[in-house]
């Protein structure tokens, strides 16, 4: 069975390929020739993840999963959620980003925060299905490490002592809200 990664990054495309059940092959939005970016339009991710997945299987008809992820922060009622990536606006990249969440908590008492992945998956048949992978944990009041991405650096996993930013990749890999998300679509799919 074919089934498509809403997503044109190839590595990520590649990533999941080798993670699936025997039988099933994932192809990304370019391998099908769908090179547009798909407006992410909605304000939770779980609309976003459905947009995406949505999007495909009304062009093409075909299975298809799609992810969308950001970090929540329970002071700031759920912010940056669904603007992860973009939440310090024209200025956003990832230094800023953290930097505008810093100053926003700053005069927070409680800094706990989750990272939430949420896949869509629709079958052939059209019917919808969402998996949610969380992980909770603390945002710190200062940077620490330099591996992963986006707010890594400020994100400490409850039970861990180092932030995202200063665990191996196997070890975020094993633990986090993607791999979480990953795994509920893997079970459903086997
Ligand atoms: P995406 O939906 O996976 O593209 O994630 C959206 C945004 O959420 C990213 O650009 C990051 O700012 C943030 N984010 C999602 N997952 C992670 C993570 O594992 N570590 C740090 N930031 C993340």
């Amino acid at each position: 069975m074919k089934i498509c990664f809403a997503s044109h990054n190839a590595n990520k495309v590649k990533e999941m390929n080798e993670i699936m059940p025997v039988g099933i092959s994932i192809v990304g939005l370019d391998d099908l020739n769908i090179t547009e970016d798909i407006a992410e339009t909605g304000s939770t991710l779980e609309e976003n993840s459905e947009i995406k997945a949505s999007y495909v299987f009304d062009r093409l008809g075909i299975p298809v999963f799609a992810d969308d992820s950001g970090l929540l922060v329970k002071s700031l009622n759920g912010e940056p959620g669904v603007y992860s990536a973009r939440y310090a606006g024209p200025e956003k990249n990832d230094d800023n980003n953290m930097n505008l969440l810093l100053e926003n908590l700053r005069h927070h008492e409680d800094r706990s925060a989750e990272f939430q992945t949420v896949i869509t998956y629709i079958d052939q048949k059209g019917s919808k299905r969402q998996f949610k992978g969380v992980v909770e944990g603390q945002i710190i009041k200062e940077k620490r490490g330099n591996n992963g991405f986006g707010y890594d650096p400020i994100f400490q996993p409850l039970n861990h002592e180092v932030t995202f930013a200063e665990m191996s990749h196997q070890l975020k890999n094993q633990i986090s809200h993607r791999a979480n998300a990953v795994q509920q679509l893997l079970d459903y799919l086997s």
